[in-house]
């Protein structure tokens, strides 16, 4: 249930809501807009009716409305507004400007990441993307750095202008990965990891919750409320492609997944065209379909040396060839309403 209060609502009229629905053992969550504020009501009632009477005739209260949706605070009904999320470097998912997130698949050396980072930024990436910690199918492959990584990230997003958006794969690590990203990268494999949702959802980070290989729209939306109820409200969603009957690329990357999910949620929505087809040559028409069809950003892999790439090569872009991208994206963003970020590094 979401009640939806007056605009300008008074604090105590607030307070007298929130502590009636503690009184009665369910949890509320509170979402304030620039005008209104909106209570979503969390926990397990048998009578809906005579609890919407109850609320209804408080001070304060506009309208009460019943949910039946099994995700409620991320629902649209749940916020009005859409949700802007914002990094410190500026970057921001949802608003007018759309994110680019640009990096390796894996970070394998300070050389690697410091020369991509500064092709990226000066091509107009305004995150910096890389796994320290890699979820590989086999426990032979290349695992990442760890610490060591993150440090590489971090150092080299400050000297170019760039937010750090890094994997974290484990509960255990949450701690760590926060200290050096600016927002945690939830992975496909782990989306309905339901520990490591609440763990992240506390971590006080914005969190990127990447669908799962086989997720409904709905699952993914479920997942996101996880990561809302502990707490963080800064969720950005990222479409990197499902499983399917169909070997000619990687994945099947659902396009409109991100116009299904703008009618569903108020969550920022973006795209991974690199696991979405796991082939360089697809990755540019791929986001150029993406942007045009209102997505808030997209999540690429750059390498400065693809055929030499410990993960995910044959997928990666060029460095020149991601400058190109950027330079076809910036019309293709305008014409829908949007536009790039201003690169942080003069070209
Ligand atoms: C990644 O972005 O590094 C990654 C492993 O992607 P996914 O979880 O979508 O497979
Ligand atoms: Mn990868």
């Amino acid at each position: 249930m979401i009640i939806v209060m007056r605009p300008f609502v008074a604090e105590a009229d607030l307070e007298a809501v929130t502590s009636l629905i503690a009184s009665m053992k369910l949890s509320s969550h509170v979402s304030r807009g620039a005008e209104r504020t909106i209570v979503g009501v969390v926990g397990i009632t048998n009578d809906k009716d005579t609890l919407r009477a109850q609320f209804v005739q408080m001070e304060g209260v506009e309208s009460v409305v019943p949910i039946s949706r099994s995700y409620k605070l991320v629902s649209r009904e749940g916020r009005r507004e859409r949700t802007i999320v914002r990094l410190p470097n500026g970057a921001t998912f949802g608003g007018e400007q759309v994110a680019i997130a640009a990096g390796p698949c894996s970070v394998e050396s300070e050389e690697q990441v410091r020369a991509t980072a500064e092709a990226v930024s000066r091509a107009g990436a305004n995150l910096l993307r890389g796994g320290a910690f890699k979820p590989r199918t086999s426990p032979y492959a290349f695992q990442g750095l760890g610490e060591e990584g993150l440090k590489y990230l971090r150092e080299c997003a400050d000297r170019t202008g760039l937010a750090v958006v890094t994997e974290v794969l484990d509960t255990r690590d949450v701690e760590l990965v926060a200290r050096y990203a600016d927002i945690l990268q939830i992975g496909a494999r782990n989306m309905q990891n339901f520990g490591l949702l609440r763990e992240a959802g506390g971590a006080q980070k914005p969190v990127l919750l990447k669908r799962g290989i086989s997720a409904t729209i709905e699952e993914w939306l479920m997942a996101a409320e996880y990561i809302y109820v502990a707490g963080c409200h800064d969720i950005v969603l990222c479409e990197r492609g499902i499983r399917s009957y169909d070997s000619q690329t990687r994945n099947l990357l659902d396009l409109s997944a991100v116009p299904v999910l703008h009618t569903l949620t108020h969550l920022p929505v973006i795209v991974d065209p690199s696991h979405g087809t796991g082939i360089r040559a697809l990755v540019a028409p791929m986001s150029l379909a993406a942007i045009a069809g209102g997505a808030d950003g997209l999540l690429i892999e750059v390498h400065p040396n693809p055929a030499a790439a410990l993960s995910d090569g044959p997928q990666s872009l060029t460095l020149p060839s991601f400058a190109e991208l950027m330079g076809r994206l910036a019309p293709v963003a305008a014409a829908v309403g949007r536009s790039l970020p201003a690169p942080a590094l003069a070209a």
